[in-house]
């Protein structure tokens, strides 16, 4: 599947005169995949979940956000592929368009494919994501360390955080480290300064 195709449930969903979420028109590569954690106050709290896979921006909504604590299992639901560009939109989606609310980018950086380093049964992204068996090695400022994302059911998965160094049961980062990592914001400032601009 081309990106094109891809991101064409995006793409209907949104009406660009009115969001000023990206179109996902640029060819952008980059030399290591991203992953982006977003926060994003909709008609329900939720942080979306993405990894950067051939071109897009493979997309989960996750109510509760990522957990250090490996015992922690944390519901996943598949959404759109979204463009690369969205990585780094911060911003208010307007009432009445889809997903209408505030979004910040909560953490961002390199990821690698644990499955795909394994010697004599590696497995790319694309048949990680086609088995429902991801394993990544984030690189955030908030989140790093190996993650299981595991497909449970049709539109059900479940995000764990991998028994490992990173993990530590003793952090709760959605609660103690709001802001956005690109500009300092909290989801309030990034409201009042974008509805400060109309
Ligand atoms: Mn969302």
């Amino acid at each position: 599947m081309d990106t094109d195709d891809s991101l064409k449930k995006y793409r209907e969903k949104r009406d660009f005169r009115k969001t000023s979420e990206p179109q996902g028109e640029k060819e952008k590569s980059s030399v290591e995949p991203m992953f982006v954690i977003q926060k994003h106050d909709a008609s329900r709290l939720h942080y979306d979940f993405r990894l950067e896979v051939d071109g897009v921006l493979k997309s989960w909504a996750v109510p509760k956000g990522v957990s250090t604590d490996p015992r922690e299992r944390r519901l996943a639901v598949p959404t759109e592929d979204h463009p690369l560009e969205y990585g780094d939109f911060e911003g208010v989606i307007p009432e009445g368009e889809y997903g209408a609310g505030t979004v910040l980018v909560w953490d961002t950086g390199p990821y690698r494919n644990l499955r795909g380093e394994k010697t004599g049964h590696g497995a790319s992204m694309k048949k990680s994501l086609e088995d429902g068996k991801v394993e990544v090695w984030l690189e955030g400022k908030k989140v790093r360390g190996g993650y299981a994302l595991i497909r449970t059911g049709d539109d059900r998965w479940l995000l764990i955080k991998k028994k490992d160094e990173a993990a530590d049961a003793g952090r709760n980062p959605t609660r103690t480290e709001a802001k956005s990592v690109l500009s300092g914001r909290t989801l309030e400032e990034i409201a009042s300064e974008e509805s400060g601009k109309e």
